[in-house]
């Protein structure tokens, strides 16, 4: 029987690198994406002799135009793919006022277009197949604009809300989709984003985290917030928003906006 394969965007370290090392013990041969072709190149022959599993490397800067098209012909041409984990994410520890245009197209590029595009990348093919998974790392600060993180607050409720549509849209089809909200996760990011170490919050340990991610993604769940202890404020959230649906549709404006 032919394995299946993971291609994981970001798995050169943090969170991405525990992905592989989990799917790669689940038994998935891997594709690993990233920059760093060292990083890669060690963590591959790691999970190559600790598991059996085949492991691919693709050095790919997902913020640039080709790098970005190559990886998206991989995961359209390689049929032994069934499963997509858009983890790969950045973010810049400065106030919207102090961003330069060069960190906000940065991010959003990665976060935002790269995100959409690799999941366009397999979504026809997984449709078409009836069956795949896309897991796409958001994270909890999508949800909290009082973070005062606004451009990478903004990227991460747009992986939510794509996730919770392509689930509307594939998800009848046989595919899956996973929207995973970490909160604030021991990983190389907030230094990589110049954040004050002095002024970090505690952390969740990342093996924690993926291994809480995959538990909620073995449960079936769309959406999935491993340090949320209860569930049920989330449900109250998602049925909140679904009561104004009806509203949306009206034809006349509401009566306190009318003159
Ligand atoms: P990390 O340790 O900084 O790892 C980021 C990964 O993305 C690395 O493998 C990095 O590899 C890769 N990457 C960065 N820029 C890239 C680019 N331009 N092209 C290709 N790959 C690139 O961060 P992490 O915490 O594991 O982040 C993983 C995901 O979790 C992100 O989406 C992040 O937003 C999300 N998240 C993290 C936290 C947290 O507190 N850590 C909380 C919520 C959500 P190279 O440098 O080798 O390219």
């Amino acid at each position: 029987m032919v394995a299946p394969k993971t291609l994981i965007t970001g798995a050169s370290t943090g969170i991405g690198a525990i992905y592989a090392d989990r799917f790669a013990k689940r038994g998935h041969d891997l594709v690993l994406v990233a920059r760093d072709l060292v990083r890669l190149e060690t963590l591959a022959a790691k999970l190559r002799q600790e598991t059996g599993v085949n492991v691919e490397i693709l050095r790919a800067d997902l913020t640039a135009e080709a790098d970005l098209a190559v990886v998206e012909a991989k995961l359209r041409d390689d049929a032994a793919i069934t499963t997509l984990v858009n983890n790969a994410g950045a973010t810049v520890a400065a106030a919207f006022a102090d961003q330069g245009s060069a960190d906000i197209s940065r991010i959003i590029a990665l976060n935002v277009t790269a995100v959409a595009r690799l999941a366009n990348a397999v979504a026809g093919r997984f449709a078409r197949a009836g069956g795949g998974t896309i897991i796409n790392i958001a994270s909890v600060v999508g949800l909290v604009p009082e973070f005062s993180m606004s451009v990478y607050g903004a990227t991460k409720a747009f992986v939510l809300f794509l996730s919770q549509g392509l689930q509307v849209e594939l998800g009848p089809r046989g595919v899956r989709v996973q929207a995973v909200l970490p909160g604030a996760t021991s990983t190389e990011l907030w230094d990589r984003a110049g954040a004050d170490a002095a002024k970090l919050p505690p952390m969740m340990d990342a093996a924690d985290l993926v291994d809480a991610a995959l538990v909620g993604f073995d449960a079936g769940e769309t959406v999935t917030i491993p340090p949320l202890p209860d569930a049920k404020l989330w449900d109250s959230y998602q049925t909140a928003r679904q009561a104004m649906l009806p509203g949306f549709g009206n034809t006349l404006p509401a009566a306190r906006y009318r003159t």
